[in-house]
Order: C-alpha cells, then sequence, then structure tokens
C-alpha cells in the first residue's frame, strides 16, 4: 500500500451538532477516492478538516490523520500553510471561490509559486503557461492578464485545476468540482482530471453527490450518512453488489437509460439527512430507511467482504438480520 491520505476516527462538531462521527479513509497514490453522499452528512467538512480549513468553532479530533506517513493532527499552522498549495491542494465547486476576481490569472499563480517555491519571476510565468498549456487551456500566454470574470466557466475551472497542480502536489482534493459546469464540460473535465492523474501519479479525494461522476472516475467508494461512512469497497464492488440499504437508494435514484420507461418513476429516498446531537444511538438512516427494525435503535455493527469492502448495518451480507 501507497497510502499518501490515512484518516482514522475522525471526528468534527459544531456546538451540539456532530458533524462527523468516527470515519477511517485511505487514499492511495495514483488513486481516486470518492466520498459520496447527500448535502449535509459532513463530506465537505471532512475534506476541510485534512486542509485545517474548518471554521475557529469547529471541535475536530482523530486517532490519525497522517500525509505521506507523517502525523499532521498536531502540525500547526505555519506547517500546514506549507503544505497546503504545495503537497496538498484543492479545488472547489465554483472556481471563484479560489480564485480573486480582483487580481490577474498571473498574478495569483504567480504568487503560488513565489511564495512555495521561490520561483523567479520569468520562471514562474514559464511554468504558469506551461500548466495552463497542460490542462488544455488555449492562448495561456494571454490567459496571464486576464481576469477571471473574462474566461467561461470551464476555462476557469481549467485555470483552477493548473493553480492547484502548479507545485505538484501528492493529494488532490476536489469538492463537487463538476456540479457547476454542463453536462460536456463535465465530460472533459473528468477527462482532464483521469490524464493528469496517471501522469503524474497523484492521489485525489473526490467529494461528490453523483453517483454518475463516481462510476466514471473512482477506484474506491466511501458512502457518507449522518457524518459516518455506512459503506466502503472498491467502485466496481460497490456498485454491482451494494450491502447498505442507503447506498442501494443512492443507486436506485440513478437514471439508466432503457432501463427507465418514459414517464416511469425513478427511485428516491424520502426525508432528509437529520443532524445528530451527542449521545445519539443507534442507525442515522433508520427514520428512512424501508427496512429499518426496532432493534436498528441499537450500536449498529460493521460487517467486512473481501478486498476491504466493509457496510455498517443490522442486516448481515445477506440481507438477513446480522443478531448484533
Ligand atoms: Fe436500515 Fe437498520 Fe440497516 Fe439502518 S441498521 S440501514 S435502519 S436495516
Amino acid at each position: 500500500m501507497n497510502a499518501v491520505l490515512e484518516i482514522e476516527d475522525l471526528r468534527i462538531g459544531f456546538g451540539p451538532l456532530e458533524a462527523v462521527r468516527g470515519i477511517d479513509l485511505v487514499v492511495e497514490r495514483g488513486q481516486t477516492h470518492c466520498l459520496v453522499g447527500e448535502s449535509g452528512c459532513g463530506k465537505s467538512v471532512s475534506a476541510l478538516s485534512v486542509l485545517r480549513l474548518l471554521p475557529k468553532r469547529a471541535r475536530f479530533s482523530a486517532a490519525r490523520l497522517a500525509f505521506e506517513g507523517n502525523d499532521i493532527a498536531g502540525l500547526g499552522e505555519r506547517g500546514m500553510a506549507r503544505l497546503r498549495g504545495d503537497r496538498m491542494a484543492m479545488i472547489f465547486q465554483e472556481p471563484m471561490t479560489s480564485l480573486n476576481p480582483a487580481y490577474t490569472i498571473g498574478s495569483q499563480m504567480i504568487e503560488v509559486l513565489r511564495r512555495h517555491r521561490g520561483a523567479s519571476r520569468a520562471a514562474a510565468v514559464d511554468r504558469c503557461i506551461a500548466m495552463l498549456e497542460r490542462v488544455g487551456v488555449t492562448a495561456p500566454a494571454m490567459r496571464l492578464g486576464q481576469f477571471p470574470h473574462q474566461l467561461s466557466g470551464g476555462l476557469r475551472q481549467r485555470v483552477m485545476i493548473a493553480t492547484a497542480l502548479l507545485c505538484e502536489p501528492a493529494l488532490l482534493i476536489a469538492d463537487e468540482p463538476t456540479t457547476a459546469l454542463d453536462v460536456t464540460v463535465q465530460a472533459q473535465f473528468l477527462r482532464l482530471l483521469a490524464d493528469i492523474q496517471r501522469q503524474m501519479g497523484l492521489a485525489v479525494l473526490l467529494i461528490t453527490h453523483d453517483l454518475g461522476v463516481v462510476a466514471r472516475v473512482a477506484d474506491r467508494v466511501s458512502v457518507m450518512y449522518a457524518g459516518r461512512i455506512v459503506e466502503h469497497g472498491a467502485t466496481g464492488a460497490v456498485f454491482a453488489a451494494p450491502r447498505h440499504p442507503y447506498t442501494r437508494g443512492l443507486l436506485a435514484s440513478i437514471p439508466v437509460p432503457g432501463k427507465i420507461p418514459p414517464g416511469g418513476r425513478l427511485g428516491s429516498i424520502p426525508g432528509i439527512v437529520p443532524r445528530i446531537g451527542a449521545g445519539f444511538a443507534g442507525c442515522a438512516f433508520r427514520a428512512r430507511c424501508a427496512v429499518a427494525m426496532p432493534a436498528c435503535a441499537a450500536p449498529v455493527p460493521e460487517h467486512r467482504l473481501a478486498d476491504g469492502h466493509r457496510f455498517a448495518c443490522h442486516l448481515g451480507p445477506d440481507g438477513a438480520w446480522s443478531g448484533a
């Protein structure tokens, strides 16, 4: 195993809310690990915690938080600032979150190289042009003089990924990077991400609510619900034989051409992700689960299958009451 990021028992809280309740996650070099779930399930705050970008009021703890084998849970702000944008990079759904509208593309990209690499201005300009070219931005030298609002959404996304990759990070965290893009640009972006990942051997942690994106790019998938990972495994295994009722519900909600007759209804999961407070016990999905039993209010057992496939449910791998 060549783990770039290792997380054990990550917990995040805000006031009375337990947003993340003990998740374990490993992202390996050259691998895309998708964290999937509905809004409010805790996936974005989990990612932000890796970069230590949580709001000050957040409670945060982890039994282990290691990056390239080194424990970073206790690393101070100075050490984290050195890692961010250098060995670890993050891209967001909306490029304007990370691109400053008041500065040109060039000044923002060059600043990254000058700060992290101490590069001369001329060397930084050359590197920025090369990176923009690499991610398919046309007329890259001219783009350096443009402001973010002068670019299309797809181009802004490419500039954002070029900026994130300038220092050749080991880990790229992408939070819903394709949600704001139309379908064709989304497909181009996912292809670009896959190409770059292959070339650079990047570890990618991709956060999404879109199982179509997961199917296209993920090596491994973790399905998150109400602050916990309820199912994890190799993407093919989870899609072929989902074990957790929530994963099954999500997969049944994907439209499959030819399988859903015109006017037919897609699967859906009624209700919303609950907000969990301290002292909550049992399965957080039970108010929405079609097969919930009274016993589901008791602590939930975890079942381990082949190749790291695991899920947390009172139903066993055969779908029968596990008796735990
Ligand atoms: Fe449904 Fe119970 Fe399994 Fe939760 S533990 S997913 S309520 S069967």
